[in-house]
């Protein structure tokens, strides 16, 4: 595939005097069948409507690299009002960078009006366009030409914009040719564009650990040092952009990017702390890996399990805190993994119901060692006893001695009901006298989540 690229960089390609490349069709392997069908309808309404519109972004690089595209994206000169007019199931969403959905059955097309530069005379209307002190986008909606909306974008391998009519790619930022040479090269001074969106930092961690691109070294450059802007970006979208990060398939390798590029402790700075820690460390890079594997086995894999993996060092941490008080270790399980919730959500907005889940994945931790009498039966029928085991494997897995807890798990779940019943009568007893809780304190306010 990339052969056919060199080709088309070799002599197929023309420039015209400050536009884009122009690559031809049969100078590039992209056809307009590989579009999706909303992709070619929505190009084709606007078209008709009299507007141009072109298939952009991360469809034509991935189809370029030979992936599958994960979604079309479509850029237009038609205004977000314009698109929704042409489109029945079409809906304009976002407030700092309005786009339009428009749907088709169960496909999404992301429509977006061309951006253009935002002036230094500030703007009278706030909703087209407001900055920050630092320099960041608050709003991003001046609309503008082609060229202008090329140069609006992060990098350059997604500054490529496919035509299905004419079956042209119009290669705005040099993107093929970072393509050919896999690298990452963001578009204009890369510090610049890390201040005006930080998000584009995480885009950079996560491109190069899907693409296995090499960052360019102006692209990589102020990455440390911008890495704090993140701390300016919602919670909720920095949590849209942690499952991008963490649940593509290629979570382990954009782990390493991120800390790398020293913006996982940004994310996740509870947990990077303890990664001098090798078990902490395993265990992370566990988790990650095990994500990619089940992903890629198309098993189902829930948000909740891997953060409830990320955030298990510090909450052992915080545990041992509460346990040195005096506490029981449930209760200090408990109220540790309250702790830890309560500080992360600052940083991604988890909702409630992955948190919940959480809670119930790391409260089995220390239930699935009580196994007597009724108990295995009752862990067993638990909703969350499949990720709870799966979790206790991955702690074996980091290298935790749980004196074969998880083997005998895995065994119960294999044999049948007499066998089970001996599996339990095996057991030691549980020590006798204490059977009510330890007495314990009143929580403190401060630590209720
Ligand atoms: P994928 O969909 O595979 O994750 P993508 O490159 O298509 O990758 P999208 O988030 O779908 O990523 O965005 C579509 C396109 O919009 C990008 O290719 C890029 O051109 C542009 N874009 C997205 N986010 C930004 C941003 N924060 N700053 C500048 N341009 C962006
Ligand atoms: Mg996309």
């Amino acid at each position: 595939m990339l052969k056919r690229i060199a080709k088309t960089l070799g002599f197929k390609k023309k420039r015209t005097a400050s536009g884009p490349h122009i690559v031809p069709p049969g100078s590039h392997p992209i056809v307009p069948e590989d579009m999706s069908r909303g992709a070619s309808e929505v190009v084709s309404g606007l078209e008709q409507a009299g507007y141009t519109a072109y298939v952009v972004g991360g469809c034509v690089r991935d189809l370029l690299l030979g992936l599958k595209p994960k979604d079309f994206d479509v850029a237009t000169n038609a205004t977000p009002e314009e698109v929704k007019a042409v489109f029945r199931r079409a809906q304009i969403i976002g407030r700092r960078f309005r786009i339009v959905h428009v749907r088709f059955g169960r496909e999404v097309i992301e429509v977006t009006t061309f951006r253009a530069h935002h002036t230094n005379s500030p703007s009278k209307d706030k909703n087209l366009s407001r900055q920050s002190k630092e320099g960041m986008l608050l709003r991003d909606n001046v609309f503008g030409s082609i060229d202008e909306d090329a140069s609006r974008r992060d990098f350059s391998i997604n500054a490529m914009y496919y035509h299905p009519t004419d079956n042209t790619i119009y290669d705005y930022a040099d993107g093929l040719q970072d393509l050919e040479q896999k690298t990452l090269r963001i578009i204009g001074d890369a510090a610049t564009r890390y201040r005006e969106d930080p998000v584009r930092m995480l885009r950079a961690a996560r491109f190069a650990a899907k693409l296995d691109f090499q960052l360019d070294q102006k692209t990589f450059a102020p990455i440390p040092e911008c890495a704090a802007l993140l701390g300016d970006i919602s919670s909720a979208r920095l949590f849209d952009e942690s499952l991008k990060l963490l649940m593509s398939g290629m979570a382990f390798a954009t782990y390493q990017q991120l800390c790398q590029l020293e913006l996982f402790a940004q994310l996740y700075p509870q947990t990077a702390q303890l990664l001098d820690d090798d078990f902490y460390q395993a265990l992370i890079a566990q988790a990650m890996r095990n994500t990619d594997a089940r992903i890629n086995n198309r098993q189902r894999v829930t948000p909740a399990f891997i953060y409830a993996a990320l955030l298990w060092p510090p909450l052992v941490e915080q545990r041992k805190q509460y346990i040195a008080k005096g506490d029981s270790p449930l209760y200090s399980l408990q109220q540790a993994g309250s702790d830890v919730i309560h500080q992360q959500i600052k940083r991604t907005a988890i909702p409630k119901r992955f948190t919940a889940m959480m809670k119930e994945i790391w409260d089995l931790q220390a239930r699935l060692n009580k196994r007597n009498g009724q108990n295995a039966a009752r862990l067993f029928s638990h909703p969350r006893f499949r990720a709870a085991y799966d979790f206790l494997l991955l702690r074996e897995q980091a290298g935790e001695q749980t004196e074969g807890l998880g083997d005998w798990w895995t065994l119960y779940q294999e044999v049948d009901e007499d066998e089970r019943e001996a599996m339990i009568a095996a057991l030691p007893k549980p020590k006798s006298g204490k059977r009510g809780r330890r007495p314990r304190r009143k929580p403190k306010a401060d630590h209720a989540s």
